[in-house]
């Protein structure tokens, strides 16, 4: 039975041996560069995709992409391609060897209030049809999680969901950690005091624990408007990531920069199609084919 796994993995193979991956990235997007996210990958299949990558992309810091774009670099690294974990889960701590062994900058956007505690993400507390929950306002969306299943973003559970401090720390001579909000509201629902203190406290308390400086931030669920961007300026940050697919080059806004999201458990042929921006054009078809049936 072919699923939608089987399907993206059988698009990327034909792209993959028709020369299209080659041709799109090779040519069409050479000097383009793509920042790649995923979330709590497996050590294997990150090994596999890291082995993969650095064979056919140029693997760079987000602050030499950042400073590119500030400085309007006519040299814009060829094949330049980001690497991001969001939320900061614990099961990123096992792939700090595979980061040693490929010697590749990675970026997890840490997420300050559930990272060194055994508190929840909110998405995890067992709310079925949480996907409806980021449509609602922050405190709307607080209300029904505490209604159905006792969830506070301050509570604490029997095991933890995401890194400690000390892996964090263990990490960080390989990894740079980056902020991703406190408690990862969608901040296009919270008001202006919610979101500018998730923007602000996030940075504060990262600082504090790292002692280093946060300068990047990654929107929760991608979601931003003029307003996060306002704030994120305001308190120093230097560039934010959104979840809007495409490339970047150095007429990309700074706080806008677009990622394409890799599944954790994607196949390497998978990969290939979605670097390379396959599944989106087919998409993009397939929704033209379908206005034009209507
Ligand atoms: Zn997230």
């Amino acid at each position: 039975m072919l699923n939608r796994k089987k399907i993206k993995s059988f698009v990327g193979l034909i792209s993959r041996m028709l020369g299209l991956c080659f041709f799109i990235r090779e040519i069409i997007f050479r000097d383009k560069n793509i920042i790649i996210c995923y979330h709590d990958p497996a050590p294997e299949v990150f090994r596999k995709h890291l082995r993969y990558l650095v064979k056919r992309y140029n693997i760079i810091t987000l602050d030499s992409l950042v400073n590119a774009i500030a400085q309007k670099e006519a040299l814009f690294s060829p094949k330049s391609l980001v690497i991001t974990l969001d939320d900061g889960w614990k099961g990123n701590y096992k792939l700090l060897e595979a980061i040693k062994e490929f010697n590749i900058p990675v970026i997890i956007f840490l997420t300050s209030g559930v990272v060194n505690t055994n508190r929840k993400f909110w998405w995890q507390a067992g709310f079925l049809g949480f996907e409806k929950l980021k449509l609602c306002q922050n405190q709307e969306r607080l209300a029904m999680l505490r209604e159905k299943t006792g969830y506070e973003p301050e509570k604490e559970y029997a095991t933890p969901q995401a890194l400690n401090l000390q892996e964090i720390n263990e990490m960080a001579d390989y990894v740079s950690f980056q902020s991703h909000g406190c408690f990862h509201p969608v901040l296009t629902k919270c008001d202006d005091n919610e979101c500018l203190g998730e923007i602000k406290t996030s940075k504060e308390s990262l600082e504090m624990i790292l002692k280093k400086e946060i300068n990047h931030f990654a929107y929760p669920n991608g979601n931003y408007s003029r307003r996060e961007i306002t704030y994120l300026k305001q308190t120093g940050y230097r560039s934010a990531v959104s979840l809007d697919s495409g490339w970047n080059d150095t007429n990309s806004d700074q706080f806008c920069l677009k990622r394409i999201w890799i599944c954790d458990d994607a196949s390497i042929n998978e990969l290939a199609g979605r670097l390379n921006g396959i599944f989106g054009c087919l998409r993009n078809f397939y929704e033209r084919f379908k206005g034009l049936l209507k």
